[in-house]
């Protein structure tokens, strides 16, 4: 028997909930329902200084105010330090990571940004008076995976060996390491999220690879699109969304995922909005090009 679909969403809290992340909100509820999944909810708040105050509970409110209801509890990561921790230490003592001190400058030199393994060959030990990142080293390179959406993804040597951070210089853990735990921790079988994470999908399945993890599949939407051509976010200053007629902003975000409306959408519903488009969820009807919000709908 195959093993019963879990997505998930996975907000930072670092804003309120803007049109960009209600697609990536509603796309992964769509695909996980539409399996006769759960969708779980995680919190992803493991970088204090880039929260927002009150936000980690806007969104929430927000995905209820919509009909968008999780599973199970939700999921803060900034309550699993002593988990992340452990598998730090567990990566430091099989010499599967090491301490780097090299400074943003000297690695804003190297090409394209990538890290060289210079602290590699140095074995540095912590000393307490000094900064150090914690490096995975990169013995498991993925040079390609396929996208539900978007197909095979070729990935370049440079990036795919890049021995990358996994502990930040400022004693945060880092956001390609703990993705990966609490995906795993959770049970998540597929990830439904944005295209703007394409980049960095290779270092997490070579995570999963390296922990003995079942790797996942993985479906990238497309990112909306500024009037500048910059993908919406919070840090852009993207609009929270309004929620004086969720109705008409689903059927927005249905449209901008290339899904049909039903005819009457205005009449209906949010929860009938909702069952309707859970049962004509088409991922092949998903555009592969990030793209900018079209307002009028039909
Ligand atoms: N927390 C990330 C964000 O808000 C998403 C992480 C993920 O979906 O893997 O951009």
């Amino acid at each position: 028997m195959s093993k019963r679909y879990i997505g998930r969403f996975a907000p930072s809290p670092s804003g309120p909930l803007h049109f960009g992340s209600l697609v990536t909100a509603l796309g992964s509820y769509l695909q996980a329902k539409s399996k006769h999944g759960k969708w779980l909810v995680r919190i992803e708040d493991i970088d204090p200084p880039r929260e927002v105050k009150g936000a980690s509970s806007l969104i929430l409110k927000t995905l209820e105010a919509l009909n968008l209801y999780w599973d199970d509890h939700v999921l803060y990561q900034s309550a699993c330090s002593e988990r992340y921790r452990a598998t730090l230490n567990q990566l430091l003592q099989n010499q599967q990571a090491y301490y780097c001190n090299c400074t943003r400058q000297r690695i804003q030199l190297l090409p394209n940004g990538f890290y060289d393994g210079f602290c590699r060959q140095q074995h540095l030990t912590l000393k307490d008076d000094q900064p150090y990142a914690i490096r995975l080293k990169q013995n498991h390179p993925i040079f390609e995976f396929t996208d539900k959406i978007l197909g095979l993804q070729k990935i370049a040597a440079i990036n795919a060996n890049e021995d990358f951070i996994i502990h930040r210089k400022d004693g945060l853990f880092a956001y390609n390491l703990v993705v990966v735990l609490d995906d795993h921790q959770q049970g998540i079988t597929e990830i439904v999220r944005g295209a703007d994470l394409l980049p960095v999908t290779g270092k997490q399945i070579s995570l999963y690879q390296l922990f003995g993890f079942n790797v996942l599949s993985y479906c990238h939407l497309p990112l909306v699109l500024d009037n500048n051509g910059n993908k919406l976010s919070k840090q852009n200053h993207a609009k929270a969304i309004e929620l004086s007629n969720i109705q008409s902003i689903t059927a927005q975000a249905l449209q901008f995922l290339g899904q049909p409306l039903p005819r009457d959408w205005q009449d209906a519903t949010q929860q009938q909005l909702l069952d309707w488009a859970i049962s004509h969820w088409n991922l092949a009807l998903i555009p592969k090009q990030n793209k900018p919000l079209s307002t009028d709908i039909r």
